[in-house]
C-alpha cells in the first residue's frame, strides 16, 4: 500500500458507511483517468469515533471562523457539509501521509545538547519538530528493507530521498513508514496500528511475518 498526500478533502463522500477503524483497507482500483480520483481509493485511514477531543476543538474553530466570514444562510450550508466526520476523515488522511520532521535548534545549545533535547522531546526539541505533507514522497510504498533513505540533510523540511543500498533494474522505490532497527513483531504492530496492513516484504518473510504470535 502507499501513504498518499494528494488528496482530495471532500465533504461526505460515497466511502462514509464503510468499516471505521484505522487503515480500513479497499481493493485498489486499477489506476487511470484523472489521478486525483483514481488515488483517492488509498485514502482509507479512518479513526474510530469518537474523533480525539483536539480535533473537536479545531473543528469547532473552523466553523467559528466559517461563522464569522460567511452570510447566515451560507453559514448553514458550510456547516452541514463540512461536519465533524469530514473534518476526522481529512485528519485521518493527513495523519496517514504526514512525515515527522525534526531539525535541530542550534540557538543557545551544543550540537549534542540539542540532538539530547530533541530525542527527550524539551522544549528545544519543541522549537524543531513538526510534521509536513509531501506529495512525491508519500506516494512511496513501504518495505522493511527500502531502498530509499528518507533524509532532512538540510535541516529544515527540505527532504530528500537518496539510495539507501544498490536498486536493481526494474525494483520499486520504496521507503519505510517505520524504523527499520525494529524487531519484526513491532514493525508489524506498527504498520498494523499505523496502517492498517500487515507487511509482506521480503525481510518480514524472510524473518518469519505470518507465523504464530507475530
Ligand atoms: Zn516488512
Amino acid at each position: 500500500m502507499a501513504r498518499l498526500a494528494c488528496m482530495r478533502l471532500r465533504p461526505r463522500g460515497p466511502e462514509r458507511g464503510e468499516e471505521l477503524g484505522v487503515g480500513a483497507l479497499r481493493s485498489p482500483p486499477p489506476a487511470r483517468g484523472d489521478p486525483l480520483s483514481d488515488l483517492q481509493h488509498l485514502c482509507h485511514a479512518r479513526v474510530p469515533p469518537p474523533p480525539p477531543e483536539p480535533w473537536r476543538e479545531q473543528h469547532a474553530a473552523l466553523l467559528r471562523g466559517l461563522a464569522a466570514g460567511l452570510a447566515g444562510k451560507a453559514t448553514a450550508v458550510a456547516c452541514r457539509a463540512l461536519d465533524l466526520a469530514w473534518y476526522s476523515d481529512g485528519m485521518s488522511r493527513l495523519h496517514l501521509n504526514v512525515f515527522r520532521v525534526d531539525t535541530i535548534s542550534m540557538h543557545g545549545a551544543s550540537l549534542l545538547q540539542a540532538a539530547a533535547a530533541s530525542l527527550g522531546g524539551g522544549p528545544v526539541a519543541a522549537l524543531g519538530a513538526g510534521s509536513a505533507l509531501y506529495a512525491l514522497a508519500s506516494l512511496f510504498n513501504h518495505s522493511c528493507d527500502p531502498c530509499l533513505d528518507v533524509q532532512f540533510p538540510g535541516n529544515n523540511a527540505l527532504l530528500t530521498l537518496r539510495a539507501a543500498r544498490d536498486v536493481d533494474a526494474g525494483e520499486q522505490l520504496t521507503i519505510s513508514y517505520v524504523d527499520v532497527g525494529a524487531g519484526v513483531t513491532q514493525r508489524q504492530r506498527s504498520l498494523h496500528h499505523a496502517y492498517g496492513f500487515r507487511c509482506r516484504c521480503a525481510r518480514c518473510v524472510e524473518e518469519g511475518a505470518g507465523s504464530a504470535g507475530d
